[in-house]
């Protein structure tokens, strides 16, 4: 079934279609759609930034920002897990190495204590947390000689990262020295309230390097379902809101 829509983001307007089958889906099912989504609005914001006179910093072999602590939603953390077991054996086991080391070294130094119930923390705090995570200089295990190793793959959160600001200065971020591309909506804010298809959950997120380890323990949870075409118009009407 096709759902068409239309999205005005300033001068612009996104006139789309997407085929999706008429049968019931989890958000999980659904995010090779709605990540692409995503990305076209980053990319309309983007190129409103450039017709500024303002120049995108981010490009391939600068993974600075992918030290910082990436909120991910909780179908993302299951989509992550899933893809990297589509991978050949030597790369998988590579890439859950790092991972491990990641997490063991968030124990060593009392951050995943911290960790523990970060998207219950208020702003703030989790803005600490951000800046200290930061200052650990954990790579994500997805990044490959400072480029994304799962660029089609990427969560929400990375794709909605962009700078104006000099790269450079990704490698001490602070909000005054950052010019981040102010986007017409915020995909992965709905996205953390989107486990029910709808957008109505409490927001529901976790950091990018436990998300193996949440999608073990969760394999087995039942994921809410709804017709494909039904879900993608919940989260096209929210991103419109
Ligand atoms: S998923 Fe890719 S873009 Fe996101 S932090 Fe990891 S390496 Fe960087």
């Amino acid at each position: 079934m096709e759902v068409s829509f239309q999205l005005r983001m300033g001068q612009r307007t996104m006139d789309a279609g997407v085929n999706l089958p008429d049968i019931p889906v989890s958000t999980l099912d659904l995010l090779p759609v709605l990540l692409p989504f995503a990305s076209a609005i980053v990319d309309a914001s983007a190129a409103d930034v450039e017709e500024e006179g303002k120049h995108i910093s981010c490009r391939a072999g600068c993974g600075a920002c992918c030290r910082q602590l990436v909120p991910i939603s909780r179908p993302e953390a299951l989509y992550l897990a899933a893809h990297l077991d589509s991978l050949p054996p030597e790369r998988r086991a590579i890439i859950r190495e790092r991972f491990r080391v990641a997490v063991e070294r968030l124990r060593e130094t009392g951050m995943r204590e911290r960790l523990a119930d970060f998207e219950d923390q208020g702003q703030d705090a989790r803005r600490e947390i951000g800046m200290d995570y930061f200052r650990l200089g954990i790579a994500c295990p997805f990044l490959e000689e400072e480029s994304c190793g799962i660029y089609e793959h990427r969560p929400m959160a990375c794709r909605e990262y962009l700078v104006t600001s000099p790269a450079a200065n990704c490698a001490d971020p602070h909000p005054e020295t950052i010019d981040t591309v102010p986007l017409y909506a915020k995909p992965s804010l709905i996205l953390y309230r989107f486990g029910d298809g709808k957008g109505g959950d409490r927001p529901r997120f976790l950091p990018l390097v436990f998300a193996l380890e949440w999608a073990a323990a969760h394999a087995a949870d039942t994921q809410p379902e709804l017709p494909a075409p039904e879900m993608f118009r919940n989260f096209v009407r929210k991103v419109a809101e």
